[in-house]
């Protein structure tokens, strides 16, 4: 089978690999659509710590298949329709028995710490199996759109931890496709307006057609205008960082309203220099601020729902679709900046 292998910074290379088959309680995919992540893009780069030494691992963790081949012990059918969560434990630690498996010391995750899914056909081992990961897609859903349902899950966590209610005020920093799926999360859970803040005019033409209020770049004054505009004149109830800005952190306890809920959405470079914030704002304004990091099979299973029933519609969020012929082009595309989601359907 054909495969995109990393073979250190920069070397993204299609290779041809043994087609995997299932042992007990195993199960084999074929990859109808694989999504490039952000994550993706550091790991291409060299800068995913997983895969330091990682030479040949293949990535890719935004999945959606069909099953092939079951290993004995498997309730899954050939033939079913299926989308994978990535992220499985030890099943033993503490974070584990509490269904916090993103939190897991000894986290495991397809197309992280083993292969993963920019390949033709794809291995899912007997603990994931076991686990849960394996979700059944009921109807019929484009694969492309099905694969979302991982950064979608993601997005749920961050804005479950927002506690966002009717009539809110959000603002959202960031308008690539984790901020557009917060702003539509944040829609559907009743907020009466979302700003966005976003640098990259393009991204702030697509934040209003997704139904963001208005959009701005990272003026303090023109957002807190915004924010007024909208109806919040003390700042926005709930406030999301979607993008790796140590500006945006520092300014959003700026502009949340007392009592506002704070997310920490998006990490900062490792060894950066730290961000220095004004503690007094979360204390006198009793904010809640939070951090959220990946996904768990509960939010994937809430946001495959969300996209099967149709509650949410983000297939426009797909700008292009390729083959893993054209991976390069893929990856050159999905980190220029200029689109928002690319898939590759192997
Ligand atoms: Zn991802
Ligand atoms: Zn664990």
């Amino acid at each position: 089978m054909k495969a995109l292998a990393y073979r250190g910074p920069g070397l993204l290379e299609l290779e041809e690999r043994p087609r995997p088959h299932a042992g007990k309680g195993e199960v084999v995919l074929h990859v109808d659509a694989c999504s490039v992540c952000g994550t993706d893009l550091r790991i291409a780069a060299g800068a995913h710590r997983a895969y330091a030494d990682a030479s040949g691992r293949i990535p890719g963790h935004e999945i959606a298949g069909t099953v092939v081949e079951v290993g004995a012990g498997v309730s899954a059918a050939v033939g079913d329709s299926v989308f994978v969560a990535p992220n499985y434990g030890c099943a033993d630690c503490r974070a584990c028995r509490r269904g916090q498996v993103n939190l897991c010391e000894n986290l495991r995750a397809v197309g992280i710490t083993e292969d993963g899914a920019f390949a033709e056909y794809l291995l899912l081992h007997r603990e994931l199996v076991a686990q849960g990961n394996l979700l059944v897609v009921v109807g019929t859903a484009d694969p492309g759109v099905v694969a979302l349902a991982e950064p979608l899950a993601c997005v749920l966590r961050g804005s479950r931890a927002c506690h966002i209610a009717e009539g809110d005020v959000v603002l959202v920093y960031g308008a690539g496709p984790i901020g557009l799926l917060h702003v539509t999360l944040a829609k559907l859970a009743g907020a009466s307006a979302v700003v966005v803040c976003e640098p990259n005019p393009e991204r702030r033409r697509r934040a209003v057609e997704w139904g963001a209020a208005s959009a701005h770049d990272a003026d303090h004054d023109e957002l807190q205008a915004a924010l007024e505009d909208s109806g919040a004149h003390s700042g926005a109830d709930a406030v999301i960082v979607a993008a790796p800005a140590p500006d945006a952190q520092r300014q959003a306890l700026e502009l949340t309203a007392a009592r506002g809920r704070v997310n920490l959405f998006a990490g900062l470079p490792r060894g950066g220099p730290g961000v220095e914030l004004d503690t007094n704002l979360i204390h006198y304004k009793e904010l809640v601020v939070t951090g959220t990091t990946a996904s768990t099979n509960e939010s994937c299973r809430a946001a495959l729902e969300l996209i099967v029933d149709g509650r949410v519609d983000i297939a426009s969020l797909i700008d292009v679709r390729l083959d893993l012929a054209s991976a390069q082009e893929a990856f050159e595309l999905a980190g220029s900046g200029r689109v928002l989601k690319v898939v590759i359907e192997p």
